[in-house]
């Protein structure tokens, strides 16, 4: 999985998603649309504490709606389990 280009990725606020299970910090979720040429978004959540790095990250085509992508990934997000790592 390659790194987000901050320049093309949106980040969106965390204020619905859930802290980080396995250290506790605050997240962050971004949309890289960069893979434009392919119909792709690539939509994600990170922990913002570099020692830990956990985080998700799912392709979704365009068609799909960065709204609902954005739901889908919050809500697996806020799912998860601090032994599914
Ligand atoms: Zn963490």
């Amino acid at each position: 999985m390659g790194e987000i280009n901050p320049y093309e990725a949106t980040i969106y606020s965390n204020e619905k998603l859930k802290p980080c299970p396995f250290c506790g910090s605050e997240v962050t979720m971004h949309c890289d649309t960069s893979d434009w040429r392919h119909s792709v978004m690539h939509v994600g959540v990170r922990c913002d504490n570099s020692d830990c790095a956990a985080k998700i990250g799912f392709p979704f085509d365009y068609s799909y709606g960065i709204d609902n992508a954005v739901y889908m990934v919050r809500e697996r997000w806020n799912r998860r389990k601090k032994d599914a790592r």
